[in-house]
């Protein structure tokens, strides 16, 4: 059992004895009034445990000279100092014993050193927390969020920093990922590994987000598998959604990166569904010329409405064309639509124009009887909701202006959310070694 179990288990222990003691001053308070008076009964308890803890492990006797972490000479001990940590459980503020260093003349905490701990900076936990909450609304609304869900007391720039770690984090391991997959060795390695993906999917795409000097894209892109569900339908499973702000050329290295780690260059088969951007199949062609390359479903029949809807007064009649459309897209019957389209040229000749050159440069990726025969999925419906839920869920909020950086950053925290990753980030990373 570990020492916290045991703890706890004394003072559930010694509880009743406690609250005995004061049985007859129990007043007529009401259960929420307590529960809230209870909850905060924990946190000041947990604060304290935490601030025991860390001044139990600095010792009683501090030793009088201790390594330099600076320049490796012996360090005498001066006194005790009082520490900030800001922790799930509040400020916690602590005694550690304090070296100075005669040779380099820097002092170091050897307690503070060994926990990694920055005084006054946030944990790792109160990082992941804060930009929990950061990364879902504005950074004001966010400080009053965390207060009433977690009790911790943040102000909106804290919450903000957190968030921004959060994203910096996911951008150290994308840089280590980077390089990873760029190493020959890795990439042999990859080869030689046994467990290759059967079915692994991929995507990209663009959004708009609102920066300080307008409007701008970013690029998302995702990974995922499928699984088939009991009513028979093709569903999206461990999708990875990773973001940036970069022109294409320099976003391929990332979509490149992120598909090594899936071993999308080993898979069996490696399947792209996405719209049309030429940008987009150029990353595809360039690094999976292998890849199935299909264009969404929904993207590419959308372009036959608008013919349907410009060509045609009567309602009913646009309709009757537009089924008759769809259903030859649908089994594939390209020429018979390329015909029907091409037959209203003179009354909707914009739409048609628009819509016969999208099909002349995407005529291989509708070859849509083919796909479903093999039972893929012909529609990139998880990119586009991952796009809504990285762009409009927060980068869009109403009034929000943010810089290049701070978009970047965020976005990058809210994939690494969205792909269930927040758990893995070490937000820690960067802060250490104190050695130079
Ligand atoms: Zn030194």
């Amino acid at each position: 059992m570990d020492l916290i179990t045991h703890v706890q288990q004394k003072m559930v222990e010694i509880l009743p004895e406690i609250l005995n003691s004061y049985e007859g001053e129990i007043g007529d308070v009401d259960l929420s009034a307590m529960e809230q008076q209870v909850r905060q009964m924990s946190h000041a308890v947990g604060n304290e445990v935490l601030k025991r803890w860390l001044e139990m492990q600095d010792g009683k006797y501090p030793a009088d000279e201790q390594v330099c972490p600076h320049c490796t000479a012996q360090a005498r001990y001066v006194r005790r100092r009082s520490g900030l940590a800001i922790t799930l459980l509040g400020r916690v503020y602590y005694r550690r014993s304090y070296y100075c260093c005669a040779v380099c003349g820097q002092g170091h905490y050897p307690l503070d050193h060994r926990l990694k701990i920055k005084p006054g900076e946030m944990s790792d936990g109160v990082v992941k927390c804060a930009a929990l909450v950061g990364i879902e609304s504005g950074f004001e609304t966010s400080r009053d969020r965390l207060a009433r869900l977690s009790l911790l007391e943040l102000s909106p720039n804290s919450i903000r920093k957190a968030s921004q770690r959060m994203g910096a984090s996911v951008m150290q391991q994308e840089a280590a990922l980077l390089a990873h997959s760029q190493s020959d060795e890795a990439q042999h390695a990859h080869r030689r590994e046994p467990e290759k993906p059967r079915r692994l999917y991929g995507s990209i795409d663009g959004f708009m987000v609102l920066l300080d000097d307008g409007w701008h894209e970013m690029k998302a892109g995702a990974w995922w598998t499928t699984h088939t569900t009991r009513q028979g339908e093709l569903k999206a499973d461990n999708i990875h959604y990773y973001v940036d702000y970069l022109p294409a050329t320099e976003f391929a290295d990332l979509v490149w990166a992120t598909g090594f780690e899936h071993h999308a260059d080993q898979a069996y088969e490696l399947v792209f569904v996405a719209d049309g951007a030429t940008w987009i199949w150029r990353i595809v062609e360039q690094h999976y010329p292998q890849a199935i390359q299909i264009v969404d479903w929904y993207h590419a029949s959308a372009y036959l409405s608008a013919i349907a809807e410009a060509a045609f007064k009567d309602k009913q009649a646009a309709q009757r064309w537009l089924d008759q459309q769809t259903d030859a897209l649908w089994h594939g019957r390209l020429r018979q639509v390329f015909r029907a389209c091409r037959s209203l040229a003179e009354r909707a000749p914009d739409a048609v124009h628009t819509a016969l050159i999208y099909f002349a440069h995407n005529r291989h990726r509708m070859r849509y009887d083919k796909f479903r025969h093999k039972g893929l999925q012909i529609g990139s419906g998880t990119m586009e909701s991952g796009c809504k839920q990285l762009g409009l869920g927060r980068l869009k909020i109403a009034g929000a202006q943010w810089s290049t950086d701070g978009a970047r950053l965020v976005a990058k925290a809210r994939a690494a959310y969205l792909s269930g990753q927040w758990d893995e980030i070490n937000t820690s990373a960067e802060a250490l070694p104190l050695i130079a």
